[in-house]
């Protein structure tokens, strides 16, 4: 059996048992295996994961630089990902307000008995201190935070350096390449725990989510849930194929692994290892342009999230009866897209990122108090959503360069041995 499906496994008898652990209050239960073991080696496994990240992209990225070798590819490899990071972004809170207005979630929507106590709005930071935080002061404190776009942006300056000393470097450059090897190599390894990690990671959340909590908020779930997977199978598919000319279900079979992780973790950024391979050996982009696209767009591209902000922006305009009209509206997708840039790809962060676009077109913030119960659910959708789409820009941009295997793709087992 792949790992792929002991993973796939190991998330549905989560499933299974969390659901079931969750029609039975018994406290041992609760206490020793849901809050106790699972949450345990969920943390192990996730902690095992984020420990990959740092090392990971530095090393990869150095080689990467090294790979592509010219300035100015690089910088075309940089703008293109930007590029279609934004705007896939735009147009997926586009559609997602689109879909909510005509569903119109949270009409007729009662607030009583709603505790808002708590939730605080988060001032948006300014465009210009985002950019300006891309460069590190001290890059030593960038890695230990695991400060994503500054680690990029210190390790593409190393990279180039590296470059312009040429012959001098070819000793370091073999080093590094080793080292990514060794990485990869614990990759594999980790993931080797996956089903378990994955199995415990989703029992303990099902087991603690009690349906209870969908019931009022049903038409934002579904309304949202709609938005994600529309965007997931049909405007991501569709970009995939017209810009790059892919079968987009060989490529949708291919990031399973990643999409699962994603799902399991909420966390874009704990699954880069998992992104970075699946894009780099199972899809063939070449490491000169995953090693900087997916790092790069689990900090800066989250679809998912965006929509989530759409969805829940109209939903909450709905309950408090407020009109929004088309400049809020336009103002809401600006604001998200410009949050997305500057946040993590970390559990529960679009919550965070709500706050500011709400306090940004005069919703109530308390709002919130509505939809926290089921967002972690929602993150774990919208997170799989947010690296999927990392995907596909990389491969969009990696065949644009031709810096795309073409026989790794066409190869339904390709990277199978080394998950
Ligand atoms: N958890 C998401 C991510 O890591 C961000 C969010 O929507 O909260 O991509």
């Amino acid at each position: 059996m792949s790992l792929t499906m002991k993973i796939l496994i190991g998330m549905l008898a989560g499933i299974v048992v969390g659901a079931a652990l969750n029609t039975v209050d018994v406290a041992f239960l609760n206490d020793y295996v849901v809050g106790g073991f699972f949450a345990m080696i969920g943390k192990m496994f996730v902690n095992a994961l984020k420990m990959l990240v740092v090392p990971l992209v530095f090393f990869s990225l150095i080689c990467g630089v090294a790979g592509i070798g010219d300035i100015r590819v690089l910088g075309r490899v940089g703008t293109k990902s930007f590029g279609l990071y934004i705007m896939t972004t735009a147009i997926a809170i586009g559609t997602a307000i689109l879909l909510a207005l005509i569903i119109a979630p949270g009409q007729g929507f009662d607030m009583q008995g709603i505790d808002a106590s708590g939730i605080t709005a988060k001032e948006a930071p300014s465009v210009w201190d985002v950019f300006a935080g891309i460069v590190p002061t001290n890059p030593v404190q960038a890695f230990a935070s695991g400060e994503m776009l500054q680690i990029i942006f210190y390790t593409i300056v190393l990279g180039v350096a590296v470059v312009m000393l040429g012959e001098r470097s070819v000793s370091f450059v073999q080093a590094c390449e080793y080292m990514n090897e060794v990485m990869m190599k614990i990759v594999s390894i980790v993931m080797a725990f996956a089903p378990y990690g994955v199995f415990c990671l989703i029992a303990k959340t099902f087991a603690e989510q009690g349906i209870e909590l969908f019931v009022p908020v049903m038409a934002y779930v579904v309304t949202l849930v709609g938005a994600l997977f529309l965007h997931l199978f049909m405007t991501l598919m569709i970009l995939l194929k017209v810009l790059s000319g892919l079968n987009p279900f060989t490529f949708m079979k291919k990031m399973r692994s990643a999409q699962i992780f994603a799902f399991s973790t909420a966390s874009s950024n704990a699954t880069i290892p998992v992104t970075l391979q699946c894009v780099s050996e199972r899809i063939g982009v070449k490491n000169s342009v995953a090693s900087f696209t997916v790092p790069f767009g689990a900090t800066i591209n989250m679809d998912g999230t965006a929509i989530m902000q759409g969805v829940a922006t109209v939903f909450l305009a709905n309950v408090y009866g407020i009109e929004l009209g088309l400049v809020g509206y336009l103002t809401v997708i600006a604001m998200a897209v410009l949050a997305s840039i500057g946040t993590a790809g970390v559990p529960g962060v679009g919550l965070v990122m709500l706050t500011m676009v709400l306090n940004q077109v005069g919703l109530p913030i308390e709002g919130i108090a509505l939809i926290l119960g089921v967002d972690r659910l929602m993150d774990m959708i919208r997170t799989a959503v947010n690296i999927t789409g990392d995907a596909v820009v990389s491969t969009i941009v990696a065949r644009m360069e031709g810096e795309f295997d073409q026989a790794v793709f066409d190869n339904p087992n390709a990277g199978i041995e080394s998950e």
